[in-house]
């Protein structure tokens, strides 16, 4: 086979304690899925079915307890932070029951969905489509992958996140309003699900602005931290 351009890069994660990585495909991430941020958010939290939106495989950056730096992006100036429960998915399927929807857990890791939060509600606000707001490069940096098979499945624990070691945003993945499970059985139903996907599950209330030079830090309980820079 002879490409007629350069091959695109692939996106991959770290293992916790293992030299494999985990090979990025989609990356779902669930909407408004705590009752406090969606408030914050100035939407009702009933219980509407879940909404999800996407983010290209190289919104994707590798994240750790090492800080790394991401840039701050262009045609934003409220550039803000969401702190998120990931799941990976080590096998795919379709019209998956709730009962089963863990055994399609890889495993699980800190990540934060980076928001262009301007431009995203301008786009809300016009019916248009949120991609310029959450789908760009380096949008969406993630800790390494804990497997399901050495920690369990999470289900309780603090998520919380710190800027420049100030409490930001802080609840527990108890508050999920749609579960893991609930989530990965939701989608299956639209589409057929593919080992390597990624689904970021929704932040909790005290989103917010960071910028150059502010560093983040997220916090699951039972997680490896990840330490996030805002570059220039
Ligand atoms: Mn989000």
């Amino acid at each position: 086979m002879k490409y007629a351009v350069p091959l695109p890069p692939s996106y991959t994660l770290l293992i916790a304690g293992s030299d494999e990585v985990f090979p990025v495909n989609r990356v779902f991430c669930v909407g408004r899925n705590y009752a406090a941020h969606a408030r914050e958010m100035g939407k009702d939290p009933d219980r509407e079915p879940p909404f999800f939106f996407m983010k290209p495989a190289c919104a994707v950056i590798q994240a750790g307890e090492k800080e790394i730096t991401i840039p701050y992006p262009p045609m934003t100036s409220n550039f803000h932070h969401e702190i998120e429960l990931v799941v990976t998915l080590g096998k795919g399927g379709k019209d998956i029951s709730i009962e089963q929807a863990l055994e399609h857990v890889y495993g699980y890791a800190v990540g934060l969905d980076m928001t262009r939060r301007d431009l995203q509600l301008d786009a809300r606000d016009k019916g248009r489509p949120w991609e310029f707001g959450k789908s760009f490069a380096q949008s969406a940096p993630i800790g390494p992958v804990h497997t399901a098979s050495k920690i369990g499945h999470l289900a309780t624990g603090t998520i919380s996140l710190t800027v420049n070691e100030q409490h930001r945003q802080s609840s527990d993945i108890a508050k999920l309003i749609w579960s893991v499970a609930e989530s990965i059985s939701y989608l299956s139903r639209y589409e057929t699900l593919e080992p390597g996907d990624v689904i970021m599950t929704g932040t909790p209330e005290g989103v917010g602005a960071v910028v150059a030079g502010d560093v983040m830090r997220g916090h699951i309980a039972g997680l490896s931290d990840i330490l996030v820079r805002v570059g220039q």
